[in-house]
């Protein structure tokens, strides 16, 4: 097995001391032990082997040469969210990169052909059609009239991302954020059948030449279209594009923006007019990747040392990214500038947040333990009171209400997006 993603980490792995802190919530945010538990595959398994800690340890073992690759081993990776809680918790006591080291992991165990089958399939689809789906695609932006970037130039490009042309749902949440965008007067257009995978499926299931590829060729379509700023309805779009194309070299000069990024400057510039109210509590669930995941990407060049023999430092210092720069105040922002909604917040929160379970690409083959994820964080948001728990990407939308919905759950789960477009009179 080729282990060269993984031989340059092994200081950066040894410096973790087993504390349990990725597993928890940290001291300074904590109010609930009901609340507490931060790593869903650890909520679910309750063993070490399922942490981020865990995952040091198989990587530090595999680099070292002490155990070998098996599917065994591979199931407990590649049953991680690849969320980024981890990454932040160890952050709050030492500067780690937990998630730069679950992510060689994956790659190294994807290379030797120890993927899961459903992140193959997902891989294969995105190769030969464009997007992770199986299914056909389907025009969301019917008869809206909307300007095709292949034929007309607009100052905004809105990117859909592929759940658009295969969920209804997300179809659906599109179509009210672009009928936003023209109530608004904003000069937009989009990529049409010309839109391609971001490639997150990929970055998640390790398969990191695919997600690169992916990413040249939506960046190369974001920048021919002439477009100045991009705007992402997919909380996941967002974070790939923001933090993972430039970790994979790919660049963009557009100005990337989320939804919520945008409706809140057209708020506050008064071209979005939001009168219908809304009466009842809602709470917000952070999705990860746009969330702590978007946090801009840092280039560093360097290397590390070594002092009397255990110590690790950076020459030149490494600026860390703590999770704490992802999109988190526009949402808010946004909510609450609906008139008459009740906006209160959970406990875990912002970088802190609890994954909804559906990260990874994996809700599907782990799906109990997803549905796990996703029922701590609906009964956290009932605990608040809140009558509807309000998110920002479709993958965390359809997760949290399947899950809802299987288990008799009481609670509405909505897109931000729909929301305001409600709350601006569209129906
Ligand atoms: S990864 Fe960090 S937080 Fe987790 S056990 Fe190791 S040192 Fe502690
Ligand atoms: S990335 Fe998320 S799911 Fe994976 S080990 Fe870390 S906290 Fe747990």
């Amino acid at each position: 097995m080729n282990l060269e993603k993984l031989i340059p980490y092994e200081a950066e792995i040894k410096k973790c001391f087993r504390c349990s802190l990725c597993k928890m919530a940290p001291l300074a945010v904590y109010r609930d032990v009901r609340f507490s538990n931060n790593c869903p595959i650890n909520n679910y398994y309750q063993f070490h082997a399922w942490s981020g800690s865990g995952q040091q340890f198989m990587a530090l073992a595999l680099a070292q040469g002490r155990i070998e690759a098996d599917q065994k081993l591979a199931d407990i990776v590649f049953s991680c969210r690849s969320c980024g809680y981890c990454d932040v918790a160890c952050k709050y006591i030492m500067d780690a990169e937990r998630h730069l080291v679950n992510m060689a992991l994956k790659e190294t165990l994807a290379e030797g052909g120890f993927a899961p089958e459903e992140h193959k399939a997902a891989c294969a689809n995105i190769r030969e059609h464009g997007s992770p789906f199986g299914s056909p695609a389907e025009p969301w932006e019917n008869g809206l009239g909307i300007k095709q970037a292949s034929r007309q130039k607009a100052k905004v490009l809105l990117w859909a991302g592929c759940s658009a042309r295969h969920d209804p749902r997300a179809a659906r949440t599109t179509r009210q954020f672009a009928r936003i965008l023209q109530k608004a007067k904003v000069d937009f257009a989009i990529l049409g059948e010309g839109e391609s995978c971001c490639g997150l499926p990929a970055y998640w299931s390790g398969f990191g030449d695919l997600f690169t590829q992916s990413a040249h060729k939506a960046g190369t379509a974001m920048e021919r279209s002439g477009a100045k700023t991009v705007v992402c309805v997919c909380g996941a779009c967002l974070g790939a594009m923001r933090s993972k194309f430039p970790a994979y070299g790919v660049r963009v000069d557009a100005e990337i923006l989320h939804a919520t990024e945008y409706l809140e400057r057209l708020i506050k510039k008064g071209r979005l007019k939001l009168e219908a109210p809304e009466p009842m509590r809602v709470t917000y669930h952070d999705p990860c990747y746009l969330g702590r995941q978007a946090e801009p990407y840092i280039h560093w060049k360097g290397v590390e040392k070594t002092a009397f023999g255990q110590m690790t430092y950076t020459d030149p210092p490494k600026k860390m990214r703590y999770g704490t720069e992802g999109v988190f105040d526009a949402p808010r922002a946004v909510l609450n500038s609906i008139p008459g909604l009740d906006f209160a917040e959970m406990y875990r929160i912002r970088e802190y947040a609890l994954c909804c379970g559906a990260g990874g690409g994996m809700a599907e083959a782990h799906r109990p333990m997803a549905q796990k994820s996703a029922a701590s964080r609906i009964e956290e948001a009932r605990d608040v009171g809140a009558q509807c728990l309000v998110t920002a990407c479709p993958h965390c939308r359809n997760h949290l209400e399947q899950t809802a919905r299987d288990n008799g759950l009481d609670i509405q789960v909505a897109d931000i997006v729909d929301l305001t477009a409600r709350a601006a009179g569209i129906q």
